[in-house]
């Protein structure tokens, strides 16, 4: 048996620590990350509710609230 296709869950590969949202360069460490800003971290989250990912179930008004 090979294991050499070990499958990662990360959606992006973890070789470039760039935001994800606008692509600008960061560090792990950085208190956004992986975005450079809570504003690109707000950004991708409506990203998400904006059906540019895929989601396993609907999103209620109620999962919104739970963001905050
Ligand atoms: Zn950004």
């Amino acid at each position: 048996m090979s294991e050499h296709t070990k499958t990662n869950d990360a959606q992006q590969p973890a070789e470039q620590e760039s935001c994800r949202a606008c692509g600008t360069n960061i560090t792990p460490d950085s208190k956004t990350y992986p975005f450079c800003s809570p504003r690109c971290r707000g950004a991708d989250l409506l990203g998400w509710f904006d059906g540019r990912y895929k989601i396993s179930r609907d999103v209620k008004d109620s999962d919104l609230d739970a963001l905050d």
